[in-house]
Order: C-alpha cells, then sequence, then structure tokens
C-alpha cells in the first residue's frame, strides 16, 4: 500500500502529495504586465513591473523587462494602464448569513430556510466575494447552519464553484441562554445560532467537535447586552467564566488553530485578552490599557466599520457604537495595534454593499490609503498565519491579484470597481 501511495505520488507529481488534484500537464507560464504595482507590504508603488507566474504560485517579480527577460514564451496579460495589488483578504466574514438588520431578518433565516439552501447561496455569496477582489475570507461561523461553510469550501477549493479561499470557523459557541434564537415559550426548543457550551470539559469537546468537521479557527462570543456608564466606557456582560473562555483558547491552541473572539464591550474585550485570544472581532469598547494588552500580546483587531454603520438604524447603543469606534480606531493606530480589515459581511446584505467599502471608512478614520490596503492584504495574511502564502505579491506565494485602473493611493474608493481578478494563476474576472 505504502509503495502504491508512492509511485501515485510520483506519477502525479508534488501537487497529489498536498492533496490536489493532479496538472493534466505544465501549463504555460504568465507574464502580467503591471503598469503600478502595490505589492501589500512595500511602503511605496512600483511603474512597470513585471510578475511571473507558474501555475497557482508567483515565480518573479522585478523590472518589466528583467523579469521578460526570464520567460520569453510566457503568455502575455496587460495590465500596464491599470494598478495591481494583492488578493484582498476579508477576516470577518458570515457565508451563511444574508443581512440580519433586525430579529426577523435572522429568525427567517434559522427557521425558514434549510441548511442545504443556505449553502446554495453561501457558495454564491463566495464568488460574489471573489469577483469584488477578495481573494480569501476568514468565515467567522455559520448562524446555525452547521458546518455548511466546510461544504462551500470544499467545492470552492474542488473547482466545482468560483469563490474566495475560505478559512473556516464552522458554528462558534456560546453558553446556554446567551445567543438567539430565544423564546419565552418554554415548550420548544429553538435552533441556536451557534453551539451551546457549558463548562470547561464541554468547551474542549466543542473545540475537537469542530475541528474534527473542518474549522480552521474557533470563534466564541465573549459578550452581550452592551452599556455605556456615565464615563464614556462601554461595559458589557460576559457570557463565560475565565475558566470556560481558556478552556476554549486553550484546546484550540492545542489542536494547532487560532481563536477569534466577538467582544464589543471592555468587559467581553478584557475577559477575551485573558483567555488568550488571536483576535478580537469588533472591539468597538477598547481602552487605552486594553490596546496596550493588544501590542504586548500580538492580538489583532478586526474592526468591521461597514456593519457597524449599516447597523445603526437598530437605533439602541448602535448609534454611539460607531462613534465610539471611531475614536478608538484613531487611538490603536498610534499605538500600533495591528488591524486587520474585516467587514462582518452577511450582518449586512452581500448583494448590496461592496465589502471593499471597508478600506474607504479606514481612511476615513486615519489610515493613510496604503496602511489601509496593507491591513486588507499582508496584515490579515498575518493574522491568518499565511505571510509565505497569502497577502503580498511576491515570489513563492498564491498568485491572487487584483487590478484597477485608477490609483487607489489617490482614492481608496477605486478598489470599489476593481477589474480584474485572479486566484492561484486563474482568471475568474477581466474586464
Ligand atoms: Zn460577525
Amino acid at each position: 500500500m505504502r509503495r502504491l501511495s508512492l509511485l501515485l505520488t510520483i506519477l502525479a507529481g508534488p501537487r497529489a502529495a498536498q492533496g490536489q488534484a493532479p496538472a493534466a500537464s505544465t501549463p504555460q507560464p504568465i507574464l502580467i504586465k503591471a503598469g503600478r504595482l502595490i505589492d501589500g507590504r512595500a511602503a511605496q508603488a512600483q511603474a512597470n513591473v513585471g510578475i511571473l507566474i507558474d501555475g497557482e504560485r508567483i515565480r518573479a517579480v522585478g523590472p518589466l523587462a528583467q523579469v521578460q527577460a526570464q520567460a520569453p514564451t510566457a503568455r502575455v496579460i496587460d495590465l500596464s494602464q491599470m494598478t495591481v495589488l494583492p488578493g484582498f483578504i476579508d477576516a470577518h466574514t458570515h457565508l451563511l448569513l444574508q443581512g440580519d438588520i433586525t430579529n426577523q431578518e435572522y429568525e427567517d433565516q434559522l427557521l425558514k430556510e434549510s441548511i442545504p439552501y443556505r449553502a446554495i447561496l453561501g457558495a454564491r455569496n463566495a464568488r460574489i466575494a471573489l469577483e469584488h477582489g477578495f481573494t480569501t475570507l476568514r468565515d467567522v461561523e455559520t448562524e446555525g447552519a452547521m458546518y455548511a461553510d466546510v461544504d462551500v469550501k470544499l467545492a470552492v477549493n474542488r473547482g466545482e464553484v468560483p469563490g474566495s479561499r475560505i478559512f473556516a470557523s464552522t458554528r462558534a459557541m456560546a453558553p446556554t441562554g446567551m445567543y438567539p434564537i430565544g423564546t419565552p415559550n418554554w415548550e420548544i426548543e429553538l435552533p441556536h445560532g451557534v453551539q451551546t457550551v457549558d463548562g470547561v470539559d464541554n468547551a474542549r469537546l466543542a473545540v475537537r467537535e469542530q475541528v474534527q468537521h473542518g474549522a480552521d479557527w474557533i470563534k466564541y462570543y465573549s459578550d452581550r447586552r452592551y452599556f455605556f456608564t456615565p464615563d464614556s466606557v462601554l461595559h458589557s456582560w460576559v457570557n463565560f467564566t475565565d475558566d470556560e473562555a481558556r478552556a476554549i483558547v486553550d484546546e484550540t491552541h492545542r489542536l494547532g488553530r487560532k481563536a477569534a473572539a466577538h467582544a464589543i464591550g471592555s468587559d467581553g474585550i478584557a475577559a477575551a485578552l485573558r483567555a488568550g485570544v488571536n483576535s478580537i472581532e469588533h472591539g468597538d469598547g477598547l481602552t487605552d490599557s486594553l490596546m496596550d494588552v493588544m501590542v504586548r500580546n500580538n492580538v489583532y483587531w478586526v474592526p468591521t466599520v461597514t456593519v457597524g454603520v449599516h447597523v445603526m438604524p437598530r437605533g439602541g447603543v448602535w448609534p454611539a457604537l460607531v462613534a465610539l469606534e471611531r475614536r478608538a480606531f484613531g487611538r490603536a493606530l498610534r499605538k500600533g495595534v495591528k488591524i486587520a480589515l474585516g467587514t462582518d459581511v452577511g450582518g449586512f446584505p452581500w448583494t448590496e454593499i461592496n465589502q471593499a467599502k471597508e478600506f474607504e471608512y479606514y481612511v476615513q478614520y486615519g489610515m493613510t490609503p496604503m496602511q489601509a490596503i496593507q491591513s486588507g492584504t499582508s496584515v490579515a495574511a498575518a493574522l491568518l498565519g499565511q505571510e509565505q502564502n497569502l497577502g503580498a505579491v511576491a515570489p513563492g506565494l498564491y498568485a491572487d491579484l487584483v487590478a484597477v485602473s485608477g490609483d487607489p493611493l489617490r482614492d481608496i474608493t477605486e478598489l470599489q470597481r476593481v477589474k480584474f481578478v485572479m486566484k492561484g494563476g486563474t482568471v475568474y474576472l477581466s474586464q
């Protein structure tokens, strides 16, 4: 058996050894002529760059004439009138959700739509994201659709449907009674948007189950019920005991995964940081001292401004959260908190708002256009632990590229008008 598998490996080449389909033949190299390159890492754009692509990955990047000389027979894609960038990464998405500005919209999806139906929409959403230039998504839970994010990922990876690369979190976690759907009718048990988890043993079991079924990340809800005190600090009710939260994060790390915590109020953020999470999701109530902990412990912040603005019509505390987060954003920038771009799309409809709107908010909130671009490319790739694969235009990385016709360093909204998308060396959009 072992000899047979070795033989198959040799016949099929190294890709088969990684569990991917063998290439039918060596593909012709591709040379992209980039009028301007923003590579995701460098502080400046470069003019007249050649990008040489072999199969799924980038082989060389440099002055056009020099790269062209390396592959005279390459197929040329002429983007000499465009700005080329790395494929964008959205580090906070919900493929299985279609907008939930009201409780009714949320409950209708969990109660009146089957998981297969929701998964079909999830596949559509992965395509929308890809065509908007988001070649990678960290999808942070399915909102009651079980492990359907892993199925969407599988179909994309097998080439059955076009879509972004997906880092899946599956079901997420909250304790009993702390996540919708709730009802005063105790005679019926309604579906919940998360896996219900109580106690440290259950926490470890839930992490193991989710990883078993394909979770790349573990997500849990650190808090709920947000309220201000007179000193303008945003507080919240913390969901898990410290022991429970620590068990979730410890088991996640033990299994080689990373943990993301939904944490909006200062109490929820503090609890998540005590537990040792890798990223704070939303984080509206970040205080200066919490930011210092994040910098010290290399914890990333994923602000999701787009959804915050979108849900302001809910009223209540939500409009104040947007203003609070804007102030926190400026302070976090000055302190050097690592900010990875994430939108919470799914909390707003995939079909109505382009995720690249998030870049525009970050510039409004104080980032330079280059900082905003890096937030949605190389910084997000570092959050994912994928610096060797994603988030930059550099030799050895996946050939995930987008192009826009204008200069996003002058007008960041150019990123909402992507004209060209390549993922893994395959062109998905060319206008
Ligand atoms: Zn979310």
